[in-house]
């Protein structure tokens, strides 16, 4: 998962060994559903299992892939009937177990049909149980229009699935079509594993590119709009989603599927995050993200990070995420690996094919270096901490993040990672780096069809100690164990860069700033104010927690002029050295008060600096590998 937005100990894997719970399934589920009703935010199912007379479980999703949570949207499923022969099957819910329903198959019953629809009407938040439909469009998540028998393997169970779509919509999924007629698409028999890892992304407005076509497997761009011009992105976009195809060959040497289906939303109709799977990703961002220049570059992380989750996250998973079915609770502590590799090496893949240029990737790294390097919440809770908590971090928000800490495992992560390229690459004289061990790691077994590797911590150990030796599981621990106030920046180091400030915000700060309307004193006063002044967060530690100030409050006036980000600016530019203190009219919950700032630092922001002394391995690690 990205942006806010996506385990543990034997090689048995769920999609390729079995387990012997599982019992022998005579005939495939048939999945029938129904999107026509789709912009209504109603979608319908009719799932005929094959079944045996007495007693049955049967339980809907609950612990999602790539969600690292129990995320499964129960409380939007409605309308549960079981039709039967003669009369309805009564289902009884389990009084402790929301996800589990039990019923009686009458003597004589061998097919099992029902009902079940599932309400699309959840907020414009959270991941794929949010908002996930509009008028012309609407991206199924299987998951949350079906049941399965209890205590089975996913990879066990399997499904025939099928679409029906409003007239004149189009999609595009990772599933393979069989047949069909009119508005409905049959798909060839899947496991419940793959189906619940291949989404459909349909719509009025849908249009699929082939990438890099040279290439097989095969690559696709799929995207759906709320309008026709949205999906009109320009030749130098799609020659970069071209090079990304092609980066990726350069840099895993393997591939895991048999065809991959980027299933890009653009709409500002449904949730924003990214979801990955093996052979597809649902990649959902703002209606204008492939028109408009800035929010191009802003989100250009979401598909080369998706996409990298094929190999890392999917093809070799962490074992405790390795779950044999959707039932079992996911342990989350190699999340650093899991989402943090992946930060890391979706970022250099979108530097590596052009979406950034490296001066973006740099101003980018500086950001993320600052924000961790000013990290209170550490010195209680380290970031491996974050990681096996994952699954009850991912919802939270407000203020005072940066001392609870959230899913610092991805930028974090990101920053470990970039210390072991650096390191890698330093101690063998830039004989060798991380995509030896990706190359390695991620190419087990080389080519494949979709399935799932598991790992353990020491397996990582044992990779990277296969490209130099060194102790590694030292390594890793005292920067995930660290209850240090400052960030691991031995990677910038390495690479030949330091951390400073600067009195002016760098390109990517105010691009980032303007997109969110929201405005950095993060680095001196220590909060962060948006255009009305409301106060999204204060620094722990900081002058404006020190001054009294809380998440939620709202600046008024400065230095007795009403506020505007510019006033506070300037503010701060004439308190430096012998100025005047900062004096700040503040609105709390309906109370007015005044708080004086005595700060004298000026404007600070995060930029990277060149250390001529040691080589410039950032650079290096930013070209472009692919001939
Ligand atoms: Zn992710």
């Amino acid at each position: 998962m990205s942006s806010f937005w996506m385990r543990c100990a034997s090689v048995a894997s769920a999609m390729i060994v079995g387990s012997s719970m599982a019992v022998a399934q005579t005939a495939p589920i048939t999945l029938s559903v129904d999107l026509t009703d789709a912009p209504r935010k109603i979608l319908h199912a009719t799932e005929v299992m094959p079944v045996t007379a007495g007693p049955l479980t049967v339980v809907y999703p609950k612990w999602i892939p790539g969600e690292h949570g129990p995320t499964g949207p129960i409380e939007n499923m409605a309308g549960l009937f079981i039709p039967g022969t003669g009369q309805p099957v009564k289902w009884e819910r389990d009084k402790v177990d929301m996800f589990a329903y039990h019923v009686t198959v009458p003597q004589g019953v061998t097919k099992l049909e029902m009902k079940i629809d599932f309400l699309a009407s959840a907020a414009l938040s959270g991941f794929s149980a949010g908002g996930s439909t509009s008028e012309n469009l609407a991206l199924l998540s299987w998951n949350t229009l079906l049941v399965y028998p209890a205590d089975t393997n996913a990879s066990d169970v399997m499904f025939t699935p099928s679409i029906t779509l409003p007239s004149g919509w189009k999609f595009g999924t990772a599933l393979d079509k069989d047949g069909g007629s009119g508005q409905t698409t049959a798909f060839k028999t899947v496991s419940l594993e793959q189906l619940v890892d291949s989404p459909v992304l349909a719509g009025r407005y849908f249009r699929e590119i082939p990438l890099a076509p040279e290439i097989t497997p095969k690559h696709y761009l799929d995207m759906a709009a709320d309008g026709p011009e949205e999906i009109e992105l320009s030749k130098e976009h799609i020659a970069e989603f071209d090079r990304l195809v092609r980066e990726t060959g350069a840099l895993y040497k393997s591939r895991h599927y048999g065809a991959y289906h980027f299933l890009v939303t653009l709409s500002n109709e449904v949730a924003h995050f990214g979801l990955e799977h093996h052979q597809s990703s649902d990649d959902r961002v703002t209606a204008t993200t492939f028109t408009d220049d800035r929010e191009f570059v802003l989100d250009g992380l979401l598909l080369p990070h998706e996409f990298t989750h094929s190999w890392n996250g999917k093809y070799r998973r962490p074992a405790g995420l390795a779950t044999s079915n959707y039932q079992k609770p996911m342990e989350g502590d190699l999340l650093w690996v899991y989402e943090g590799l992946t930060e890391y090496l979706g970022d250099v893949l979108a530097a590596r094919c052009g979406i950034w240029t490296p001066e973006q990737y740099k101003q980018r790294l500086s950001t993320i270096a600052a924000e961790y390097d000013n990290r209170p919440g550490r010195t209680w809770r380290d970031i491996q901490d974050t990681a096996t908590a994952a699954q009850i971090l991912y919802a939270a928000g407000g203020g005072w993040d940066n001392w609870r800490l959230n899913v610092d495992y991805y930028d974090e992560g990101e920053l470990i990672w970039l210390d072991v390229d650096t390191t890698i690459r330093k101690m063998t004289d830039g004989k060798r780096s991380l995509n030896d061990f990706v190359a390695k790691f991620h190419g087990l077994g080389g080519d494949t069809g979709p399935k799932v590797a598991p790992y353990t911590f020491e397996d990582v150990v044992g990779g990277l100690n296969g490209v130099v030796a060194n102790d590694w599981a030292a390594f890793l621990r005292s920067r995930l164990n660290s209850n240090a106030y400052q960030a691991p920046l031995g990677g910038l180091e390495n690479g030949g860069y330091k951390l400073t400030y600067s009195d002016k915000p760098n390109a990517w700060s105010a691009m980032a700033d303007a997109q969110s309307g929201t405005f950095n004193f993060w680095y001196s006063l220590g909060l962060h104010a948006g255009k009305s002044g409301t106060v999204s967060d204060v620094l722990k530690g900081g002058v404006a927690d020190k001054g009294g100030f809380g998440p939620g409050m709202k600046i008024v006036a400065v230095n007795g002029r009403a506020y505007s980000p510019d006033v506070l600016k300037a503010a701060v530019h004439d308190a430096k050295d012998s100025g005047p203190a900062v004096e700040l009219i503040v609105e709390n919950t309906g109370f007015y008060k005044v708080i004086r700032l005595d700060y004298h630092g000026g404007e600070r922001y995060p930029q990277l600096e060149r250390v001529s002394s040691v080589p410039d391995r950032l650079d290096d690690i930013l070209k472009p590998e692919a001939k």
